[in-house]
């Protein structure tokens, strides 16, 4: 979970002093401006065409950008969609000699704040400049806002479970003492209603551990704790474990690894639990008689995972939303498959908390291949 850390350092940078891009082909426009602003107290930038002021744009972290509309090259509705996509907070002013009302729109539209039409006084400029300072302040604050409920919503699930968590236990423990007829006899239809509700607590507790597993790994608890690992072992590890469920399903584990492979630093018990979640997918989501392969390999400065199955694979509207928390497929092929959704979401936090990444191919009824990628470390193992 992302925190408010880097909307509060913009809004104090820009408490502190305000910095104001000028970006404009013309020499006198940007002198005029940067001298009327440096006399309020402001910071100023200038560039001359669009493609310096973008650079600018990522390196001065602006507050706001007064950009010229007709310049040569770049021209400059696009450079205002540029500069959305480097900060949606930087405000956008735009100033032009050629002000006419459907270019002042079509500004508007792609994230013009306001309009200087030129020439201008350096009063309406002030104006202009507080007003987008302001509109500045709002915008950080409605995010720091949205990001704090979003903190105070996870913080209150996450109580929440841990308040469920040992009266589910309990249920589920007086369920197996019912089932073991320590509680009187138990005939066959109760005994498959019990159990049927000891299936359900069993989701839920799944659930519950599955949200308590993102938090502890959201609050960075892992990152304490790296060490070199090897990640053979670690997989072959994982593997043994899954091995009874995989012959459940009448599904194949293999793995391919090479013994000479450089380490990882990480944190092997996260590691263990990232590989778990995937190779049980592919378990979960194979067919009878199918297969799951692990291999390792190298790729320039990564140790690359490649956990394949011969699967009922995921469609391309899909994959977008699998790494979301929550999403499940919902289909022919995966009705009756339990699971909670948090599985994927848990492996990728885990593998960006180790500064790597994952990346899925898939095709529908053919199978998936998810392929972890994690820098690897110069030593040899
Ligand atoms: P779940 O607990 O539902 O398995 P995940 O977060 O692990 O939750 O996965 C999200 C969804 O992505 C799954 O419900 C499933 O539809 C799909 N999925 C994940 N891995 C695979 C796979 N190897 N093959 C096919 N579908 C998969």
């Amino acid at each position: 979970m992302r925190t408010t850390a880097t909307t509060t350092n913009k809004l104090r940078k820009m408490q502190e002093q305000a910095t104001v891009l000028v970006i404009d082909d013309e020499r006198a426009m940007r002198d005029a401006c940067c001298q009327a602003l440096s006399r309020d107290g402001y910071k100023t930038e200038t560039a001359e065409d669009a493609e310096t002021g973008l650079q600018k744009a990522r390196q001065k972290e602006p507050d706001v950008v007064l950009a010229d509309l007709k310049m040569p090259g770049m021209g400059g509705m696009e450079l205002l969609e540029r500069i959305r996509d480097i900060d949606a907070h930087i405000v956008s002013i735009v100033i032009t000699g050629y002000a006419t009302i459907e270019s002042a729109v079509e500004a508007m539209k792609r994230n013009a704040y306001d309009f200087l039409p030129k020439p201008f006084t350096p009063d309406h400029l002030r104006i202009v400049i507080r007003r987008a300072l302001e509109r500045r302040r709002l915008s950080i604050e409605r995010e720091q806002l949205q990001q704090e409920k979003e903190i105070m919503k996870r913080n209150f699930v996450t109580l929440v479970s841990h308040q469920l968590r040992s009266p589910l236990t309990s249920v589920k423990q007086y369920f197996g003492v019912i089932l073991g007829g320590y509680a009187g006899e138990v005939v066959s239809k109760q005994k498959q209603m019990i159990e049927k509700a000891g299936s359900y607590v069993d989701n839920l507790i799944q659930i519950i551990d599955d949200w308590l597993e993102i938090s502890r790994i959201e609050a960075g608890n892992f990152a304490g704790r790296f060490e070199a690992i090897a990640l053979a072992p670690i997989l072959s590890d994982t593997l043994r474990l899954l091995k009874p469920s995989a012959e459940a399903k009448r599904v194949t584990l293999e793995m391919n690894s090479r013994d000479e492979l450089p380490v990882v630093e990480g944190d092997p018990n996260s590691l263990k639990q990232a590989f778990a979640n995937l190779i049980n997918n592919g378990i979960k989501y194979n067919r009878e008689g199918g297969m799951v392969i692990v291999s390792v390999g190298e790729e320039a400065h990564d140790l690359v995972v490649e956990v394949s199955d011969t699967g009922v694979g995921i469609s391309e509207d899909d994959i977008p939303f699998i790494f979301d928390e929550f999403f499940r497929v919902k289909s022919k092929e995966t009705r009756g498959i339990s699971g909670t959704g948090l599985g994927l979401p848990i492996a990728q936090r885990i593998i960006e908390g180790h500064n790597g990444f994952i990346r899925v191919a898939s095709e529908v009824d053919k199978g998936s291949t998810f392929s972890v990628f994690l820098p690897k470390t110069e030593v040899k193992q």
